[in-house]
């Protein structure tokens, strides 16, 4: 029960208190991509601890062994100790709804999210392919419409798109900031980051944790594809091709160059850049790390001791029977 409440007690602390210390962080915009790690470390580490949680009240500990008949038994002797007890049987069954409700619920929203990602990506490529032009030399496909706009879309059969009113609006330097900046998205895989964040703020729309992380991590991951735009180009380049293209639209499956974070980017940019230090951005990293193991640690320890008793060393009924929880 103690290793259940802990668990239970990280995640909502972590869900309640993370939001409040990393929404608008400065240093987050100073190293977005650390920004970015933070939010997915909270955010994975509580959905982990809730799971945890749940299954620490569910399944009682026992003896690993290579004999599968002799594991088997442990089990099943566990479980009967557990359930044989009202408070035993209820605490296991309301940790069973927590663990199925956090898991059921993440897995059916993920596949949702992928699957109606996959087909609007797939029906919006053909539409490209009907309409749209493709320049070798950019690598980017070119539809005529006067609004200045770009956009990439994500995955295997991923496609940059530029407008014809951006080719007239932007210069070759501030053409390539755009690129770099939608390349950028491309490799570092900001699609699937921002469905991961997509997916968790729709299937607990009700946590502080998931609904905050959302729009910030859409937010850094434009900072971070704009760092990487002004390390090739400049930051006051970036900064002007960006306003070019603010105003442009993207499809639901795609990623904008613009879009309604770009007034506070564009802010960013023509500000004096002061990246994070190496030791502070280590430092995050290593926090990071440690709220990512702090669960595994947690159910680790007591699962570990566990391992060392013999739940039922002849086969006797009167093997000792502990639990997780
Ligand atoms: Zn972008």
């Amino acid at each position: 029960m103690i290793v259940a409440a802990v668990l239970f007690a990280y995640a909502a602390l972590l869900c309640t208190l993370v939001p409040r210390l990393l929404r608008g962080a400065r240093w987050a915009e100073r190293a977005p991509r650390l920004g970015i790690v933070a939010w997915q470390a909270a955010g994975v580490s509580a959905l982990v601890s809730a799971a945890m949680a749940g299954l620490a009240l569910t399944v009682p500990t026992v003896r690993v062994s290579a004999d599968l008949a002799q594991l088997l038994q442990a089990c099943v002797m566990a479980l009967t100790a557990q359930y044989a007890s009202p408070g035993g049987a209820a605490a296991g069954a309301a940790g069973a709804v927590l663990a199925l409700a956090v898991l059921g619920r993440t897995a059916w929203c993920a596949g949702g999210a992928v699957l109606r990602i996959r087909r609007e990506r797939y029906e919006h490529r053909e539409v490209l392919d009907l309409v749209g032009r493709v320049d070798p030399v950019r690598g980017v496909v070119v539809l005529d419409h006067e609004e200045p706009a770009a956009y990439c879309l994500p995955g295997r059969q991923r496609r940059t798109v530029i407008t014809t009113g951006a080719l007239r609006t932007l210069d070759g330097d501030q053409l390539d900031a755009v690129l770099a900046h939608e390349r950028a998205h491309q490799d570092e895989r900001h699609d699937a980051v921002l469905t991961w964040a997509r997916t968790l703020a729709r299937a607990f729309p009700s946590v502080p944790l998931f609904r905050t992380a959302e729009p910030e991590v859409a937010r850094l991951v434009e900072m971070r594809a704009d760092d990487v735009a002004a390390a090739r180009s400049g930051r006051l380049t970036t900064a002007a091709a960006l306003l070019a293209v603010a105003g442009g639209r993207a499809p639901v499956a795609g990623l904008a160059a613009g879009g309604s974070t770009a007034a506070c980017r564009v802010r960013r940019l023509i500000e004096p850049d002061r990246p994070l230090g190496r030791a502070r951005i280590a430092a995050g990293a290593l926090t990071a790390a440690v709220a990512l193991a702090v669960p595994l640690l947690v159910i680790g320890g007591p699962a570990a001791a566990a391992s060392q008793l013999n739940y039922c060393p002849d086969g006797t009924p009167t093997a000792q029977v502990s639990t997780m929880r």
